[in-house]
């Protein structure tokens, strides 16, 4: 892994293959339990908008070197893949640890089965340290292999030190969820930000310039680890990306509803939306 040191040209050696992104797709853009939520009688739950129904929050950023990143392993990564056609997965980046964040990890199988190679995936020393507990099956040599588990190698990032991967700028960027620390992920001039309610003034340094955001919004109601959809379009304007997607929404944000109010360059994401910078 190259660290990037800072100013200059990008790559370093200006001789790699082109790591531009070429596109991002979002898996899911709801909250942990999902839209619909199980046995709620809701009218959002009901709804028959397909923008309605929102799985757990992830999304895949394929590069134009063929590449493709999926940012954390959400519990429906299965649903997630047959839907939009994910074949392919050469490293995994995690936000952080909670369950609707990383409970796919399991599906990282597939990947290993396909590509008949481990994956790679990275966190900050933290949340490495908690998938290592939290999924100490993984790590623990068993007596039948079978095809049983993810073949994963660990890499440990820092926060703001920037890295090159596949060609592309990556930097793990700090944000506040709550009293925990969540990871944002910028790639070039995409940022992926779930799971807040502030950005760090720091953080908001290495955002500078972003084109495009993925930007967590909960609800329209506060709430103590999540930003409101009102905060999230006050620090939307103030990052200043030309275009916005909102995620992790739950089932009190109705799709359409919320889009008649929104700014233009700052909407609600819908699953399996694609889009390129
Ligand atoms: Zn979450
Ligand atoms: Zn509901
Ligand atoms: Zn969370």
């Amino acid at each position: 892994m190259l660290r990037w040191a800072g100013r200059g040209a990008w790559p370093p050696d200006g001789e790699r293959e082109l790591g531009a992104i070429m596109e991002v797709i979002i898996l899911g853009c709801g909250t942990s339990t999902g839209v619909p939520v199980v046995g709620c009688p809701c009218a959002i739950c009901r709804s028959s908008d397909p923008k309605n129904k929102r799985m757990r929050t992830s999304a895949a950023v394929r590069l134009d070197n063929g590449k493709t990143i999926l940012i954390d392993t959400s519990p429906d990564l299965r649903r997630q893949a047959l839907d939009n056609d994910l074949t392919r997965v050469d490293a995994v980046f995690y936000t952080h640890t909670h369950a609707d964040h990383t409970h796919g990890i399991d599906e990282i199988r597939v990947y290993n089965f396909i590509q008949r190679m481990s994956i790679d995936v990275y966190g900050v020393e933290e949340h490495i340290a908690h998938i290592r507990r939290q999924f100490a099956y993984i790590f623990q040599d068993t007596v039948k292999q079978g095809g049983g588990k993810p073949q994963i190698n660990c890499k440990v990032v820092r926060l703001g030190e920037a890295f090159e991967l596949f060609g592309a700028r990556i930097t793990p960027i700090e944000l506040c969820h709550g009293k925990l620390l969540s990871v944002g992920w910028r790639i070039g001039d995409f940022a992926y930000l779930t799971d807040l309610n502030a950005i760090p003034e720091a953080s908001m340094e290495l955002l500078r310039g972003v084109d495009t955001v993925v930007l967590g919004a909960l609800r329209w109601r506060p709430h103590d680890t999540h930003f409101t959809i009102d905060e999230a379009v006050e620090a939307a304007k103030r990052l200043g990306a030309r275009r916005t997607w909102l995620t992790h929404m739950s089932h009190d944000v109705d799709w359409a509803d919320a889009a008649s109010k929104l700014p233009e360059t700052i909407q609600l994401a819908w699953d399996s939306l694609r889009f390129s910078l």
